[in-house]
């Protein structure tokens, strides 16, 4: 049997509550389980204000919407990231300003950022890898200074901390996924938390198409219309209700996750201290919420022969992130600069299969097809 990269799953009353949802005559957004899900939130990680989203990437929009990006405006982001991380700002004609990943882990190189500001310079986008934190104290001090605005993308950051705060709530505001191959999902799905204040009312307006619908409802004004830019960012009831059930069982899930994990790191241990390849690095201020576990390889040619041999194996393990800056998209508005640690984790990072339902054999077989590919 085939071991896939990823496999959704149901753990708890999924369908029950999306039946449920149907049946209370309301499966349109903000609902029982929209509210379900940011008491949740708000709750557990004391994030100021949340709102459900129909993915990270609308998450991200509404972000640079909140932000007030304008043609010609900067913001600064790892070249190492998903296209969304940076998309949503373009789509508002944000210039991008790429930064490198450190050499030992792909989160963007905090000592790197500094000197990309300039006068219309706007944001920062830290991209938490891995659910791996970003060096934020650096980061915020950099943005208190130069009065930018920073945006966590927290896609892969659910349950993760940075010293003691979860990520999401260290920026003015942040964006998370529910995609299906993240820790908790809702086959697509997302959430903004908005952490400044101030952006709290438009965030709620963006979200509405542009009215103030929200406030209406609350009894806060007595008639609802137009008053701002916005879209239809709101999931329906159906994606909140699957999500709610898999939040009654988010430690359960983190918990799996991370026993997979810890595996995977004490099997492959040997490999590197072999220099054989290098494992994921955690700094001290940063906790592991196993979104994900990859290895580095030397070089591409490496990497091509290690998903080679664990294809014939049956295993299925994946690359991603070719540098944004050298992407057929942006390379010609990109300014020069190299970015080689980004370059390299494109051509040398693997990940490996990890989900909620991969068994202990599966397991055992994929750590031993990738010892019997280095013993070889
Ligand atoms: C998954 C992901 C996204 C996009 O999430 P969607 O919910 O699929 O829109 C954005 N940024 C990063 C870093 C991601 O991993």
């Amino acid at each position: 049997m085939k071991i896939p990269f990823n496999k959704p799953f149901i753990i708890g009353k999924e369908t029950e509550y999306i039946r449920e949802a149907v049946l209370s005559g309301k499966i349109s957004g903000d609902g029982m389980f929209t509210k379900k899900c940011h008491a949740f939130f708000e709750e557990r990680y004391k994030f100021k204000k949340v709102l459900l989203t129909t993915s990270c990437t609308d998450a991200l929009e509404m972000c640079a919407i909140l932000s007030d990006i304008n043609p010609g405006d900067e913001v600064i982001a790892p070249s190492y990231t998903f296209v969304s991380t940076v998309n949503a700002f373009v789509l508002r004609g944000a210039k991008i300003i790429f930064a490198d990943s450190h050499n030992d882990q792909p989160n963007i190189d905090e000592n790197a950022i500094e000197k990309l500001i300039t006068k219309k310079t706007k944001a920062i986008i830290p991209v938490h890898y891995a659910g791996i934190a970003c060096n934020m104290d650096a980061i915020m001090n950099i943005a208190k200074k130069k009065k930018l605005i920073v945006i966590e993308d927290a896609a892969q950051a659910i349950d993760s901390y940075y010293k003691g705060k979860p990520l999401g709530s260290i920026g003015d505001m942040a964006a998370f996924s529910f995609h299906e191959t993240k820790n908790i999902i809702s086959g697509e799905g997302g959430l903004i938390t908005i952490n400044n204040p101030k952006f709290i009312k438009r965030a709620e307006i963006i979200r509405e198409k542009g009215t103030n619908r929200s406030a209406f409802f609350r009894g806060e004004v007595d008639k609802y219309g137009w008053v701002d830019i916005g879209s239809s960012f709101l999931p329906s009831e159906i994606i909140a209700a699957f999500l709610y059930a898999q939040l009654e069982h988010l430690d359960t899930i983190q918990e799996k996750r991370t026993k997979i994990w810890q595996t995977y790191y004490a099997e492959l241990k040997t490999l590197e201290t072999q220099g054989k390849l290098r494992l994921p690095v955690i700094p001290d201020y940063a906790t592991n919420n196993a979104h994900m576990f990859y290895v580095v390889c030397k070089n591409l040619k490496e990497r091509s022969a290690l998903i080679e041999h664990l294809k014939k194996n049956d295993i299925l393990s994946v690359f991603h992130y070719l540098s944004l800056h050298k992407s057929p998209f942006y390379k010609k508005q990109h300014d020069g600069r190299k970015m080689p640690n980004s370059d390299m984790f494109t051509d040398c990072l693997l990940r490996l299969p990890l989900f909620y339902e991969l068994n202990d054999k599966d397991l055992k077989k994929i750590v031993g097809s990738i010892k019997s590919f280095y013993g070889k």
